[in-house]
């Protein structure tokens, strides 16, 4: 099959822990070729349901397919064109990252030492880091890292890359550039990003999905769900005494802190009143707008 047509098709998809959390609902996606974003707030279910297409977990319910292979019932064949970039991972500090990438690749199975190197070689110019392959990892800043997490999950070119939660402690730089890394990526393969950052998926995903209380709120492209608020997002500026009121008469869907007032962001059809004027949304008027109606309050403070 041509990559470019591959699917990872999920249905369905129920898990509930042994402490009784039910993390996931009845998941149901699509996920083609490209940078796929999956938004939600803390305890959403994210990583659940990441860790579940990493073959780590088993869901009580429903189905998975990527390609011809049943993610399920054969985790072994999925392994062998899988690349997991976890929340958290383990490096061995003292060890250059040149002889660190290597050994990953003998883990792969890439056996052959010219194969090997070439591999090698080739993964540490991908991610930028052929400069400082001398190095030990250890020394590495949070960006360095990231990459390098990327270039072993990119051992044995994965047709499916799953990144959970990658810019967190990255500083704007090295956010960018994590992402354009990634996004490079997703025109041959399928790449899942799990994020709470919505500056995250806005700038690269082309399709996206909001995930909450381990339900899917929205699915869509991130251009696409931002069109369909033109007209309807008003923002004003208040004084914090004024909100409880506001939040009575008007759907608000977030409120920042800003220079000691709060800016308010309301959803409405028509013109709400005096001291409201209409903004161009942006993405994360269509996260809060799906995350108010579910039921959480969540607000923004910035400095
Ligand atoms: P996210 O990655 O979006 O933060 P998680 O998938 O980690 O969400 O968690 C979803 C829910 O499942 C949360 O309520 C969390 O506390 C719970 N949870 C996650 N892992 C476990 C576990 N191993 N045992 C019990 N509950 C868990």
């Amino acid at each position: 099959m041509d990559t470019k047509d591959l699917l990872l098709s999920i249905k369905n998809i129920s898990k509930t822990y042994s402490n009784g959390v039910q993390a996931l609902k009845n998941v149901s996606l699509d996920v083609p070729v490209g940078m796929y974003g999956l938004l939600g707030p803390n305890g959403a279910g994210k990583s659940t349901l990441m860790r579940i297409l990493s073959t780590l977990q088993i869901p009580d319910e429903g189905s998975i397919y990527l390609g011809k292979i049943d993610i399920v019932a054969q985790p072994n064949e999925l392994r062998q064109t899988l690349g997991y970039l976890p929340q958290d991972f383990g490096l061995y500090p003292k060890s250059r990252a040149e002889d660190l990438l290597n050994h990953f690749a003998i883990l792969k199975g890439i056996t052959n030492r010219m194969a090997r190197k070439e591999v090698v070689e080739k993964l540490l110019r991908k991610t930028n880091l052929y400069e400082v392959r001398k190095q030990k990892v250890g020394g590495f800043s949070g960006g360095m890292r990231q990459r390098f997490g990327v270039a072993i999950s990119l051992i044995g070119n994965p047709k499916l890359l799953i990144v959970d939660e990658p810019t967190a402690g990255l500083d704007p730089g090295e956010r960018v550039r994590f992402l354009n890394l990634l996004s490079e990526l997703g025109e041959k393969s399928i790449i899942i990003l799990s994020t709470h950052i919505v500056e995250d998926i806005s700038e690269l995903c082309t399709r996206m999905a909001i995930i909450n209380k381990g339900s899917i709120l929205l699915e869509t492209k991130p251009l696409e769900a931002i069109e369909k608020l033109k007209g309807k997002i008003w923002r004003r500026i208040v004084e914090k005494k004024l909100l409880p009121q506001l939040e009575i008469e008007h759907k608000v869907i977030s409120t920042k802190l800003f220079n000691g007032k709060t800016v308010v962001h309301i959803y409405s059809r028509e013109h709400p009143g005096s001291g409201f004027e209409e903004i161009n949304p942006d993405l994360e008027d269509v996260y809060f707008c799906k995350i108010r109606s579910n039921g959480i309050i969540e607000k923004k403070v910035l400095l």
